[in-house]
């Protein structure tokens, strides 16, 4: 169980390539699995059971009974779980479609004060709001009391507004299922999974050694399978850490200190290197696309076929993908360690990120995006080993720290990479203006 001195991080562990018969096994899960999920969600999504879904027992308990489990065949191990993810769906479900509607209500200009404070109010209090969906009693919220308004007219507005938004979630996933600890075994290289046959298990031969006593998400990829297990790492204690560093983190570089030092030197051009190739080969594979869809159109199957045959298959280039995009988290890992071991911080301060306007596309090309997720990779990287080494990670407004010089304070020009003040002649890169002026404005403060 999690405790304070350990923090829970996910790993993968991977499966050999496994038999025919194995993999028609964990499909057959992952299949019954996902039909679990579809019959609770179209049982429990409606506005009947908006106030009976927590907690889970409620659901869980009539789910026992109902008969699908036994009627599937599926063991216990899978199904309890299935059903407590389909709940935790439909309650997410909800509060998405709660969000969407408070938005809509505040902006409504045909509605009072009062009326918002009251409808907004409904849509927090749980009981009250099923209550008004299903037209049964219930105490007017304390808030509410004095209001000045026309209850009637509200509660048919959210009735309204609720039917219009509500959807029944559905799953098409069938490749993945998750399994309680009760379900499995590690031992012998691997991993033991209950199987429909009493007291017999599947054995999956396991790439790595590491066990887990949590609750596991098994993928299935072709011939393998993907354990995604959370795991606890006991929080480290350096005390010969004891500095504080300033760091600015870039495109190109991937950390920039305010003493100068460079730790992930041009991420940039792997990223780039890798979104090249990338770009590359999606646009040969749209032409084949194209092509093929000629030739089918045309009525030439033998020469679709082929073109499909050969070309057409995800598998390699998706698996490519993958392997660069892994290779590329590596550096970032081991760079971000070599900086923790060679700066032995106590404290790190950077800039909170830069929150852009999500509406607008500012990425035209897929260069910045990917080089944008792996800045995001490299913070969020950044933020948990702080946490696991005690390190105090302090975020600081990013305002004035890009464009005025850290010698003078005078306007600089940005170039590239480089930084150039024309008030006082001091010529830098933008990185390590920028970590300099973070080290200056948090020591001002
Ligand atoms: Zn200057």
């Amino acid at each position: 169980m999690p405790d304070k001195n350990t923090v829970t991080k996910t790993i993968v562990q991977h499966s050999y390539a496994l038999t025919e018969e194995k993999v028609s096994f964990l499909k057959g899960i992952a299949q019954d699995y996902s039909k679990v999920k579809n019959y609770v969600y179209r049982r429990y999504s409606g506005i009947r059971n908006v106030n009976r879904l927590t907690p889970v027992y409620t659901v869980l308990n009539e789910m026992r009974v109902c008969g699908l489990r036994q009627q599937l065949d599926f063991p216990v191990v899978y199904y309890e779980l299935a059903v407590a993810d389909a709940v935790t769906d439909i309650k997410s479900n909800w509060s998405i479609v709660k969000n969407k509607i408070i938005d809509l209500i505040n902006a409504n200009e045909n509605l009072t004060h009062d009326d918002r404070v009251y409808i907004c109010t409904v849509f927090k209090m749980n009981g009250v709001f099923s209550a008004v969906l299903n037209g049964e009693d219930y105490e007017m919220p304390n808030n509410s009391k004095d209001l000045e308004i026309n209850v009637k007219k509200c509660n048919n507005l959210i009735r309204r507004l609720v039917r219009k938004y509500i959807s029944v979630p559905k799953t098409e996933n069938t490749d993945s299922f998750k399994v309680s600890p009760n379900g499995y075994k590690y031992k012998d290289g691997g991993i033991y999974l209950v199987s429909r046959m009493p007291r017999q298990r599947v054995f999956l031969p396991l790439k790595d050694n590491r066990i887990s006593d949590r609750q596991i998400l098994i993928t299935l990829k072709g011939q393998q399978a993907f354990l995604t297990v959370p795991v606890e790492t006991r929080i480290k204690q350096h005390d010969d850490y004891t500095n504080t560093v300033y760091i600015y983190i870039g495109n190109r570089d991937m950390i920039t200190l305010s003493n100068g030092n460079i730790y992930g030197a041009d991420l940039e051009s792997i990223v780039y290197t890798e979104t090249v190739r990338l770009d590359l080969k999606n646009r040969e594979r749209a032409a084949l696309v194209r092509n093929y869809e000629k030739q089918a159109a045309d009525g030439k199957n033998d020469k679709a076929a082929n073109i499909e045959r050969n070309n057409l298959g995800r598998k390699k280039y998706d698996s490519m993908k993958a392997r660069r995009r892994a290779k590329t988290q590596d550096f970032i890992n081991t760079e971000i360690n070599r900086m923790l071991q060679t700066e032995k911080p106590s404290h790190i301060v950077v800039t909170k990120p830069v929150q852009k306007n999500r509406t607008k596309s500012y990425s035209r090309t897929a260069n910045l995006k990917m080089s944008r997720s792996f800045s995001a990779y490299v913070r969020q990287r950044l933020a948990f080993k702080c946490q696991v080494n005690s390190i105090t990670l302090t975020e600081i407004n990013s305002k004035g720290t890009g464009s005025v010089c850290c010698v003078c304070g005078g306007q600089g020009k940005r170039l590239k990479d480089k930084f150039t003040c024309e008030v006082c002649g001091n010529e830098t890169t933008i990185a390590l203006n920028s970590a300099k002026n973070i080290e200056k404005k948090f020591n001002q403060k």
